[in-house]
């Protein structure tokens, strides 16, 4: 079932998109919660992190790279950001593609604080 994501990733619906690979796009959140809020979401589909093979850590890692990458060439590796993400319902989860948040530009403090 498509979701927004994928109406992203197919230019059905606009989106500022920060970074694009043959696996990985991001874009920034339409409600960012931090200065630089910023979506980084595979290509392929997954609902949720539940959906990710064990075998496939590659999925999760491509994500979280291309996080840090970012987030290191816009200056805030040695300040700090935090990654995220949610998986259903007490999860927060609201999108059904997986995704991971990346935080940054502000002090977050501790998590759930
Ligand atoms: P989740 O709650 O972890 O699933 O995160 C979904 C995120 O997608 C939320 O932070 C929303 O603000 C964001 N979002 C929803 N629709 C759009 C959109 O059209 N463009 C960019 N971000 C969106």
């Amino acid at each position: 079932m498509p979701t927004i994501f994928h109406r992203i990733m197919r230019r059905e619906l606009p989106a500022e998109i920060v970074f694009e690979d043959e696996h990985v796009i991001a874009f920034r959140d339409i409600a960012p919660q931090a200065p630089v809020h910023v979506l980084f979401v595979p290509k392929e589909d997954f609902a949720t992190l539940n959906d990710v093979p064990a075998d496939r850590p590659e999925v999760i890692g491509r994500l979280a790279l291309a996080a840090a990458a970012y987030a290191r060439a816009q200056g805030f590796a040695e300040d700090g950001y935090r990654i995220v993400m949610n998986c259903n319902g007490d999860g927060g989860q609201t999108v059904y593609q997986i995704h991971l948040h990346l935080l940054a530009g502000a002090s977050l403090g501790r998590f759930g604080t």
